[in-house]
């Protein structure tokens, strides 16, 4: 297997996946989902709620804010070696915000205040709840990891998704233009002997096969490497995507691993 890295930042990634299977590209893409635990708010204890926000919608927006998650220093609570919580399984955040008898105020993500230092909000300005004049939320909030296969709150990997390599092959063009002038992505264009693709533009041909069609003497053909994917991910904050990436494959292997042992056993 191979890969090769388009783009890559923080936040997002765009790589080509080759020399593998389908299954081994859908595999990835659902541990990135669902198998890398991250922290999230889970229970929350509401001291005090004067917002127009029941405290059930409340506790659903904290919950849905990314924190920065480091994967070696915590475990989901059910993995725990405790009984009853420990700074490995449990993080107590608070909220406590109250509008002016003047102003009210927007209450953001950044207001909340970690037992934690390494346990953040992935982003400093998500809004929560606007207070009017002399609103109040004044809260606590109980992090724990869990899997995004349990609930979104969980899931580390957002908008991630795979399609195979297109193949482009023009054979006979005359030079009609028709292909061009049908390509939704303005892919296609006019060489001095016949149609021309680059090998980046390539990679964002949708496989709509509207070139194909639109070709009267059957010069152009698009298909797709059964073996190769182009990759792209998003991560919401809570680890990298080279972090994500890495935890992903690792789950990926030691799940492998403990199949190995299974089957060994039988
Ligand atoms: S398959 Fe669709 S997107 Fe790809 S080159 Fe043809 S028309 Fe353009
Ligand atoms: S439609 Fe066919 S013949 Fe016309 S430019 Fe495209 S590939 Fe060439
Ligand atoms: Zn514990």
């Amino acid at each position: 297997m191979e890969i090769d890295v388009l783009e890559l930042s923080d936040r997002s990634a765009k790589f080509i996946l080759s020399n593998t299977t389908a299954a081994f590209a859908n595999g990835l893409r659902r541990a990135m989902l669902a198998d890398v635990p991250t922290l999230a708010i889970d229970d929350v204890n509401v001291y005090n709620n004067t917002s127009v926000l029941y405290d059930e919608q409340l506790a659903l927006r904290l919950g849905l804010i990314p924190l920065v998650t480091s994967f070696d220093d915590f475990v989901p609570q059910d993995e725990c070696t405790c009984e009853d919580g420990c700074p490995a399984c449990v993080i107590s955040l608070t909220l406590s915000v109250e509008a002016t008898a003047d102003e009210g105020r927007m209450v953001y993500s950044g207001d909340i205040v970690s037992s934690d230092p390494k346990v953040q909000p992935a982003e400093m300005n998500i809004p929560i709840i606007e207070l009017k004049v002399n609103q109040k939320v004044v809260l606590e909030g109980v992090a724990h990891m869990g899997y995004g296969r349990d609930h979104a709150k969980w899931q580390a990997g957002v908008a991630c998704g795979y399609k195979n390599l297109p193949i482009i092959t023009i054979d006979g063009c005359d030079r009609c233009g028709a292909c061009v002038n049908v390509c939704p992505r303005n892919i296609l264009c006019l060489g001095d002997k016949f149609v021309e693709v680059s090998d980046e533009s390539r990679l964002n041909c949708s496989l709509c096969g509207l070139c194909q069609d639109a070709c009267e003497i059957d010069a152009i053909s698009v298909t797709e490497n059964e073996s190769s994917f182009i990759f792209t991910m998003e991560s919401d904050g809570s680890y990298t995507v080279n972090e994500l990436i890495i935890n992903a494959v690792n789950t990926i292997k030691r799940k492998a691993s403990s199949m190995g042992d299974i089957l060994s056993t039988l």
